[in-house]
């Protein structure tokens, strides 16, 4: 529970900012979300698994998206595996970004970098390699109306290029970088055939001309080293939510600026043979590859969220609660979600 309450406490804040975009039943199902949660726990409590919770599903909810990424985190190593080991494929991470914008501009940068980016699969070269993909929007922003320590250590190429140091007036204050993140799936052979093969200098070429700017001056591209009992970092940054929550809920303009670019949009897209394991996924066909839990679920662990804290209650499982939990155990992580 203790995982929950600073999402809980940040939802206080998002449910404050979201209210005017929103209906009266959806603004009572924002705020109310995750006030109830019953978990499966074993008799030491070191394991436990939520059975049921009212969750609102709204993407700018804080709880809600911190549990979808971590489902598109199991989601997504799953698809990589099953697809390295089915398909004999190999994978590239690649991150493309334009120059910060404003906010009034962000709405229409976001359309133009997906235009960009269904040209740039649109290309013979690119077509013949990528047997599939899945890619994330991200949007990050820039607050710091002054270079603090922390942003030049961050952006120290940035500064150094135009000469500025800590305390001076940051150029990019007020900015939003939208960038996108991709997992190409290949051929093995991709990189030891050299006239297939996909330098990062001509990722770069074919990122300006499709986005019609010369100024980009990054593309960053790397082969993934897929490590089987961790969670690649790629894996982890497409999993992740298009906003980090300091980003986000950092003032109620920055909030409106996020939610009138990002609402309503698709925001992670499964393309080729990515899409085609995706509903493997969801048909459970891909079960296999999913971690077995053996853990025995003996207690039911209630909680309520009520003053600002959670409040839990636990008792024993009945002989027939037992058997029905116990043989479902397996499947209640899918149910997790379901209000
Ligand atoms: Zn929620």
């Amino acid at each position: 529970m203790e995982k929950y309450k600073p999402k809980k406490d940040l939802s206080r804040k998002a449910v404050s900012y979201i209210e005017k975009h929103l209906s009266l039943p959806s603004v009572v199902r924002f705020e109310s979300c995750h006030s109830f949660m019953r978990f499966l726990t074993t008799e030491k409590l070191d394991k436990t698994r939520l059975e049921i919770t009212n969750a609102c599903g709204n993407r700018f909810c804080p709880i809600c998206t911190w549990k979808t990424a971590k489902k598109d985190a199991i989601k997504l190593s799953i698809l990589l595996e099953a697809i390295k080991y089915q398909e004999s494929k190999e994978y590239i991470f690649l991150t493309l970004t334009s120059p910060n914008v404003t906010g009034e501009d962000l709405k229409a940068e976001i359309d133009k970098f997906n235009k960009a980016i269904k040209s740039l699969f649109r290309r013979k070269k690119v077509e013949k390699i990528v047997q599939g993909y899945v890619r994330k929007l991200e949007v990050t922003t820039d607050q710091e109306k002054v270079i603090t320590d922390e942003l030049y250590q961050r952006k120290e190429n940035y500064f150094v290029k135009r000469g500025l140091k800590v305390g001076d007036a940051n150029p990019q204050y007020g900015t939003y970088n939208p960038h996108v993140h991709i997992i190409l799936a290949v051929n093995k052979s991709y990189f030891n055939k050299p006239e297939q093969y996909i330098s990062q200098a001509e990722w770069l070429d074919m990122w300006r001309d499709c986005m019609k700017d010369p100024s980009i001056t990054q593309v960053d591209v790397r082969k993934i080293r897929q490590n089987q009992n961790s969670k690649s970092n790629a894996v982890l940054e497409i999993a992740k939510y298009s906003a980090k929550g300091s980003d986000l809920y950092h003032s109620e303009t920055v909030f409106d600026t996020f939610y009138t670019s990002l609402k309503k949009r698709q925001l992670l897209v499964y393309s080729g043979m990515f899409k085609d394991y995706a509903k493997m996924y969801e048909c459970g066909e891909l079960d296999s590859y999913k971690e077995t839990d053996d853990a025995v679920y003996t207690h039911l662990l209630r909680s309520l969220w009520n003053n600002s804290k959670y409040e839990n209650t636990l008792r024993e499982l009945t002989p027939e609660e037992f058997e029905r939990y116990n043989e479902r155990a397996l499947k209640i992580e899918e149910l997790d979600e379901v209000e």
